[in-house]
């Protein structure tokens, strides 16, 4: 794995986290195809192939994928937290940042970002992190902290935090800033007040049963938070820095085909397949050398327009894929890994 400090140098770091097994996938006495090998390394086993194929059992049952960081099973919420922690600071200075959950259905995206009350994902302890640090530097600095929530579904956006609001519209401003037009700015230092805001908002999302799951995320969750800085003496310098951190649990990953989806379900998936495609063009383009954006078209989703000034350039983005390790996922976790490959620094 990288160490502390080249890790902050990179503009991308791809991280994958093995869930442990679900009550669920126990009582159907599951097969392990997911190992982490050290603390970077994932192996994951073809239970398709026939392992009394002498000739072919050692050559391609075994497929290895080396990442920035690989957590398992036992891996708690703060050690996952803890590798994305270092985007506080570039936040308190003015720079944008933005973390992102991928993975099929039922991988473990919202337990990473969101979590329970008691064991808060990476959301709340973002926010407490950098409520802290601000708290250290206040006697210098004045700080306005605001946060939204919302969800993209269907390239529709919603506000989670007051749904009744209806659609709302992404509009930019002359100086090219990326709002979205009504949404609700909470601000609040209390972290116990933030995972109440969260949790019921993320009841709000709209997620409904498809052949493959009962509750299938079909929707993109994206926590934004805003913070102000300026000097407490005014007459040093007037200037105001504002960086953005993004936080998002996207919509599960899988694939429209492999739902036997018709009709309505058939129309969301594409939706979410040009959304995670629009941000997988974004992915690839920042793990080229220098990140090349010339290709890049960020108006291809809703998703993507409004990550634009928080993707490359100055901005650091974590991504954290997810996998469950039980058999019956082959095909999602495989997928799941080749995108998690592919947005690799090359
Ligand atoms: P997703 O949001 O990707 O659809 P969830 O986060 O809802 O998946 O996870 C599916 C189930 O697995 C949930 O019951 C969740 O509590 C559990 N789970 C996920 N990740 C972990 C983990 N790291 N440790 C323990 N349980 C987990
Ligand atoms: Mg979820």
């Amino acid at each position: 794995a990288k160490t502390a400090k080249n890790w902050r140098d990179h503009q991308l770091t791809v991280a994958l986290r093995v869930r442990p097994f679900t009550e669920e996938e126990l009582e159907l006495a599951p097969t392990k195809i997911a190992h982490v090998v050290e603390d970077n390394m994932v192996v994951l086993l073809d239970p398709t192939e026939d392992p009394d194929d002498i000739l072919r059992a050692n050559r391609s049952r075994e497929k290895q994928y080396v990442f920035d960081y690989a957590f398992d099973a036992k891996a708690t919420q703060e050690d996952v937290y803890q590798q994305t922690s270092f985007l506080i600071d570039g936040v308190l200075d003015g720079f944008n940042a933005t973390v992102f959950a991928y993975g099929a259905t039922g991988a473990g995206k919202t337990y990473t970002m969101l979590g329970q009350d008691n064991d808060p994902g990476i959301m709340a302890r973002t926010l407490n992190d950098l409520f802290t640090a601000m708290e250290d530097t206040s006697e210098n600095q004045v700080y306005k902290v605001t946060m939204s929530y919302l969800e993209i579904y269907n390239e529709m956006i919603r506000d989670l935090l007051n749904p009744s609001s209806g659609f709302l519209d992404l509009r930019e401003d002359a100086a090219g800033n990326v709002q979205v037009a009504g949404i609700s700015e909470v601000s609040t230092k209390s972290t116990r007040e933030v995972m109440r805001l969260l949790t019921r908002g993320n009841k709000e999302r709209t997620s409904e049963p498809t052949a493959a799951n009962k509750t299938s995320s079909r929707s993109h969750a994206v926590l934004q938070v805003t913070v102000k800085k300026r000097n407490r003496v005014r007459n040093i310098s007037q200037e105001i820095r504002v960086g953005k951190l993004f936080m998002i649990d996207l919509a599960g990953s899988e694939r429209a085909a492999q739902t036997k989806n018709r009709g309505k379900r058939m129309i969301e998936g594409a939706h979410i397949n040009r959304s995670l495609l629009a941000l997988g063009n974004c992915i690839n383009a920042l793990a080229e050398k220098g990140g090349n954006f010339k290709y890049v078209n960020f108006r291809d989703s809703k998703l993507t327009r409004l990550l634009k000034d928080s993707l490359g350039g100055n901005c650091r983005t974590v991504m954290i894929a997810h996998i469950s390790p039980a058999s019956m996922f082959f095909e999602e976790s495989r997928n799941t890994l080749l995108y998690a490959d592919r947005a690799k620094n090359i």
